[in-house]
């Protein structure tokens, strides 16, 4: 925490410094006021001001969102569980159509493969996807569903061979579905 004789010190470079979780320090992803409002539980959303508020990805951390002010909003304030910060089941992937990591982890265990990231895909180009008021992060699922599936796919095998198979993928769909996401406005 930065004492208040600081502050003043502080102000002109702070649009240039970056951003970072006073839970753990890590510097996070610039959030939409859309996500947060959509995402929040009512009781918190009066908290809200006009701040950048910032996505924390650290798993570890039960912050969610933090702003430059000191304002920050933990798990038990959102209305969905994050799913990169929660372990048990059932841990969301793909919060427009409810895809958890058990669900990925059964497919890979039955048939040897995940159908989720091509689900997805499909679903994202017929532009059914809002993520930007569904996923707390604001950010398209799809690179975190095909992450969960390469790991899937690794544990079943053993080996790293499925993690090396689609390299490079993930940014072009993700790329894909910012495209579709800036078209729709809410
Ligand atoms: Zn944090």
């Amino acid at each position: 925490m930065m004492s208040d004789c600081c502050q003043a010190l502080a102000e002109p470079q702070r649009h240039r410094s970056r951003l970072l979780c006073r839970q753990c320090g890590s510097e996070g992803q610039p959030v939409d006021r859309t996500t947060i409002e959509a995402l929040l539980k009512p009781e918190s959303l009066s908290e809200v001001n006009g701040s950048q508020y910032m996505f924390c990805e650290t798993p570890n951390c039960p912050v969610v969102y933090y702003a430059a002010d000191g304002m920050q909003f933990k798990k038990e304030h959102v209305r969905v569980r994050v799913g990169l910060k929660e372990t048990e089941d059932p841990v969301p992937v793909c919060y427009c159509f409810g895809v958890t990591e058990r669900m990925i982890d059964e497919e890979v265990q039955q048939t040897g493969r995940s159908s989720a990231s091509i689900r997805i895909r499909a679903e994202v180009k017929a532009g059914h996807c809002r993520c930007e008021v569904e996923n707390p992060s604001g950010q398209c699922c799809l690179g975190d569903a095909i992450r969960v599936e390469k790991r899937a796919a690794a544990e079943r095998s053993g080996s790293d061979h499925a993690v090396a198979r689609s390299g490079g993928k993930e940014v072009e769909d993700a790329a894909i579905c910012q495209d579709s996401g800036t078209d729709r406005a809410y």
